[in-house]
């Protein structure tokens, strides 16, 4: 009945990472028990296992903000055993035992059951990041975007946030423009469908407060100077959504994008997403997101790799989505 896990722990020495064995009733209370297929690094999880600060809410904790599997036991009127979960945020890997283990113990208010198309190594490939993603298109299509509409920016085009906005703004007809910082992924980047690459050094330093209106919609994953730039690139009656911070936190810009070309800048948060959001973007993901284009941005890695991965992430160097294969 043991499993093994990833935990961060706490002590004299500090923040700690260790590979331990674990029971069920180690693990955090929930009414619902999976036994977790796949789990997934992403860049909130680089800094649980790096540090933990702004992360980690309790100690021990096993870290892993999203997994995928299948319910081993359930008390929770929605799930039974044999069903087919994923699971992301909601606190978990933060706050609440997480994915970076074989067992996770959670609240079925937490799970969304996987949609029919989709496996379990899909769905975690998609991860986290990739559900902001498809949220981020959600909300640029709620306020307008379509085909046709102009072009469209991810920055953090490698990372995975960038890499699902590029492949499922392309499948959806959208001309994609993708900012790197990483010229050696520009066949990557195409291979996705992005029509152009756009140099990263040209938006992550400051900038004039309005510049050419050089695209109609944005998806920003890095923040800081980045965002404030693309604020300023962006045409009259654009929209530009932000759910990330790889730069840096501050957002040093002007209001001129928003009152004088009528700008939107669209918040994303996956974390306390509603469930119909929730439910709505996998379903998108299951029809919008080429799986052939899932697989190559993926890479496998086993549990006892995954520290090791954390300063890489932070540092900018993981390419698409790293999946986590605890067993
Ligand atoms: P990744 O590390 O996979 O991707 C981030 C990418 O940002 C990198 O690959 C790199 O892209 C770019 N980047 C990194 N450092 C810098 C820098 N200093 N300046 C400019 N660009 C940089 O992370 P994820 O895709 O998993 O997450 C991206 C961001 O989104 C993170 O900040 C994460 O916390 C946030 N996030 C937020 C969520 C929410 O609910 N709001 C949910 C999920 C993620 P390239 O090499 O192509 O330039």
């Amino acid at each position: 009945m043991s499993f093994r896990a990833i935990r961060v722990t706490k002590d004299e020495q500090g923040h700690r990472v260790e590979t331990v064995t674990l029971e069920e009733n180690d693990l955090h209370e929930g009414d619902v028990t999976v036994a977790v297929d796949y789990s997934t690094v992403n860049y909130k999880d680089g800094l649980a296992l790096a540090h933990g600060k702004g992360i980690v809410r309790t100690y021990p904790l096993v870290p892993g903000i999203d997994f995928a599997g299948t319910v081993e036991s359930s008390t929770h009127a929605s799930f039974a055993p044999g069903d087919k979960v994923v699971l992301n945020g909601y606190g978990v890997g933060e706050g609440h035992d997480g994915g970076f283990a074989q067992k996770a113990r959670v609240s079925g208010d937490w799970l969304v059951p996987l949609p029919a198309g989709l496996s379990t190594r899909q769905a975690a490939a998609i991860g986290t990041a990739g559900y902001t993603a498809m949220l981020s298109v959600l909300a640029l299509e709620d306020a307008g975007l379509t085909p046709g509409s102009g072009d469209v920016l991810v920055t953090g085009a490698a990372g995975g946030v960038g890499s699902v906005a590029v492949a499922l703004l392309a499948r959806l007809g959208h001309r994609v423009l993708a900012s790197t910082g990483r010229p050696a992924e520009a066949e990557y980047l195409r291979a996705l469908g992005a029509a152009e690459i756009v140099d990263r050094a040209e938006l992550s330093t400051p900038g004039r407060p309005l510049g050419k209106e050089r695209w109609a919609a944005a998806v920003d994953s890095v923040g800081s100077h980045t965002l404030v730039n693309v604020l300023a690139g962006t045409r009259y009656g654009g929209t530009v959504t932000a759910c990330g911070l790889a730069q840096g936190v501050d957002l040093p810009g002007t209001v001129l994008p928003f009152i004088l070309r009528g700008v939107t800048l669209v918040g994303i948060d996956s974390v306390q997403a509603p469930m119909e959001r929730r439910i709505r973007a996998y379903e998108r993901l299951a029809r919008d997101l080429d799986p052939a284009l899932l697989e190559r941005m993926t890479t496998v890695i086993g549990l006892d790799e995954v520290p090791g991965i954390a300063e890489r992430i932070l540092a900018g160097q993981v390419r698409g989505r790293t999946v986590v294969d605890v067993n």
